[in-house]
């Protein structure tokens, strides 16, 4: 690029960033993800760099966003200043680095980047004079009004001098589900939630949302110097103020990455919204000396994790069919990089949800992917002239039948001859979490129904290695191995048998449940309504669905076929297991360094335990690994008893000699 070129593009970018900065700050609708603001902010910076020129009226001479008429000005005594940002640990190593050259024995906090909305308060002659927004950094919005119904802060403290300070409003997704719950105008997210409820010129609406302030540093106090940040906590915390509940220094960069890897794999738990960690210098007068650039302190460093809600272009819809009949409707999109893997596709749930979110082809969709779960689309960004709406479906893609409208839902109810439907069942029936046959993926199920006819669950264990061997990419090894796990799946434990069946609304859970109360598939298959209602987690639709399931001649058909090939169910008291935990209800948390969560809670559930994801008072135990969270916090607060791991290695070993 030429200078003028150059010069050009930071004029482009600037009204980009202007118009999305409008759109966030003023009328806090967003219309781009942080993440991709941080991409044209970065761009535009760098080209900044390199001609070394800043415009007038670039977004990079200021920290924030406008300003609301409707609320008065604050001047801030003290700027408050943006954070330095990393995303890679080398990144993070060399800031580190840096600062230890400069401080030989630097010590560093590390503690949560919350996702909210920066706040000022001051405070003089022991009571709270104004809380202000952060704005473009030296003026902002005096939301005193507001921030006064946050049950958090303090209104009268014990220091009697001018102090300010600086934190975060935050709303926890407790609260913003239960806000939610009966809200006629849900919240989109917690972050649009505070930003929304403190800058509202109604205080009764902030008080609604039942927001927190978490304070994180002391931005002026009067006659009064503190040695460490610590010491800075030690005194907010005696001042009533909301602080990070744990502190701990870290020196050397081994600690630094362990704990930061720890806190991102973790944060999924977190009853707040993060979007990083903040590591900070620890001392005090070292911070003064290494000083301010003209937008961060130079004593501080954010790492921020991968983004894991962007936004991007819906292309197109497709329909699918799945086991059980139902449609989905599925976003193709253009490709975005979300939480370290390329999405191109995602859930729209059903028909009923397109609606809701008035989602329309050709627009761009806020998409949504946290570890391990299929991709979502949360709602519109913003239209472009070419968006259309999403046509209802007719006919079953699969199979042309008509569909029919349950609910929010569209089914096709050709059951056994819907050619998706069958490929969809026999791969679901192959899964791990069912009869776990080894090497069975969609794509061999498609092969096997087009060149070797297997239309049917039962059809598989009828297939030879010969068979195998004339689909494409089938050699000796990978034909043995696969006739091998068909083999082995033929003495599934009771629960994993019934969830094979794919029977509409029974999941890993509730085939447990159920394996549990009737032992064998006969009692299943005879089970009356009155005893599937008994179990506390099946409803009358799943209870309607396994009657109507056993009562089709062709799942007669299917049990008996399996039956004849070989299939042995292991009845539930075969698996012989002490039931030294029956009925116990226990709540894993945190990271556990000797067994993967999903071992440990099959484990357990062979013991007869209940291990569910909440801790309420009738919890009987948790078990909390490294780094627990609200979770551990609310069993402390119930007086749930509390295992460490170590703890419960030794009582699992006492329980099993029993
Ligand atoms: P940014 O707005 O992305 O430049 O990041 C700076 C902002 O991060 C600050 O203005 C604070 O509102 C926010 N922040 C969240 N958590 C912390 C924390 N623990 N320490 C300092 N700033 C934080
Ligand atoms: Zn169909």
């Amino acid at each position: 690029m030429n200078d003028k070129q150059i010069l050009s593009h930071m004029n482009e970018l600037i009204d980009q960033i202007t118009h999305h900065n409008y759109n966030y700050y003023s009328l806090d609708t967003p219309t781009i993800s942080d993440a991709e603001w941080d991409k044209l902010y970065d761009e535009l910076m760098n080209l900044e760099k390199i001609s070394g020129t800043v415009l007038s009226n670039s977004p990079t001479k200021r920290v924030g966003g406008d300003i609301l008429t409707g609320f008065k000005k604050h001047t801030h005594k003290i700027n408050l200043y943006s954070l330095n940002k990393c995303t890679n640990f080398k990144e993070l190593e060399e800031w580190v680095n840096d600062i230890k050259e400069k401080v030989s024995d630097a010590k560093f906090s590390l503690e949560h980047k919350y996702d909210g909305l920066t706040i000022s308060l001051t405070y003089k002659n022991g009571k709270l004079l104004t809380a202000a927004t952060r704005g473009n950094g030296s003026i902002g919005e005096n939301v005193t009004e507001q921030v006064k119904t946050i049950k958090t802060v303090p209104l009268k403290i014990d220091f009697e001098g001018e102090l300010i300070v600086q934190g975060e409003g935050i709303m926890s997704l407790s609260n913003l589900k239960k806000y939610n719950k009966t809200a006629t105008d849900p919240l989109k997210n917690a972050r649009n939630a505070v930003a929304g409820a403190i800058r509202n010129l109604d205080p009764k609406v902030t008080a609604t949302r039942n927001l927190d302030v978490i304070v994180y540093t002391i931005s002026y106090i009067e006659g009064k110097n503190f040695v460490s940040q610590q010491e800075e906590y030690e005194f907010l915390k005696q001042n009533r103020f909301l602080v990070a509940k744990e502190f701990n220094l870290y020196s050397d960069f081994k600690s630094i990455k362990k704990q930061v890897e720890l806190i991102g794999k973790n944060k999924g738990e977190l009853d707040i919204l993060t979007d990083g960690v903040v590591l900070k210098l620890n001392d005090i007068a070292e911070r003064t000396d290494l000083g301010y650039t003209a937008k961060f302190p130079r004593w501080a460093i954010a790492y921020k994790f991968a983004a894991e809600e962007l936004s991007t272009k819906l292309k197109d819809v497709v329909w699918q069919v799945g086991r059980t009949g139902k449609i989905t409707p599925i976003a193709i999109l253009e490709p975005v990089e979300l939480a370290g893997a390329t999405v191109r596709r995602a859930t729209l749930n059903n028909y009923g949800d397109i609606l809701r979110k008035q989602i329309k082809t050709h627009s761009y969709v806020f998409v949504r992917r946290s570890n391990e779960v299929i991709p979502e689309i949360l709602g519109v960004a913003r239209l472009t002239p070419q968006s259309t709406d999403i046509q209802k479906p007719i006919h079953c893609p699969s199979c042309g039948s008509i569909l029919v409208e349950d609910g929010a839902n569209l089914f096709c109810r050709n059951f056994y001859d819907c050619e998706e439907q069958i490929k969809d069942r026999i791969t679901h029936f192959a899964s791990r979490d069912a009869m776990n046959i080894e090497g069975l993926s969609g794509k061999t199920v498609e092969a096997m129904y087009e060149k070797l006819r297997v239309k049917s669950v039962s059809d598989l264990y009828q297939l030879t290695k010969e068979e195998l061997l004339k689909l494409e990419g089938f050699k000796d090894k990978k034909a043995t191995k696969i006739i091998k796990a068909i083999e082995i799946s033929k003495t599934p434990e009771f629960n994993k048998f019934i969830y094979s069946l794919g029977i509409s609304g029974i999941g890993t859970k509730a085939s447990k449940d159920l394996a549990k109360k009737f032992k064998n598939l006969n009692n299943l298959m005879f089970a009356t309504k009155e005893e599937l209602l008994s179990l506390h987690d099946v409803g009358t639709i799943m209870a309607d669905n396994i009657i109507e399931f056993f009562k089709n001649p062709v799942s007669d058909w299917l049990i008996n076929d399996l039956k004849f090939s070989g299939i042995v169910i292991k009845e539930e008291e075969e698996t012989g297991h002490s039931k030294a935990l029956w009925g116990k209800k226990i709540v894993l948390t945190g990271t556990l360094e000797n067994f993967g969560r999903k071992e440990l809670t099959e484990m357990l559930e062979k013991m007869g335990a209940n291990v569910t994801s909440t801790v309420s008072k009738n919890t009987d135990f948790i078990v909390a690994g490294e780094n627990a969270g609200s979770k551990l916090t609310k069993a402390k607060e119930l007086n749930v008893k509390v295992y460490t791991e170590k703890e419960f290695i030794e009582k699992l070993k006492e329980l099993k000699s029993k």
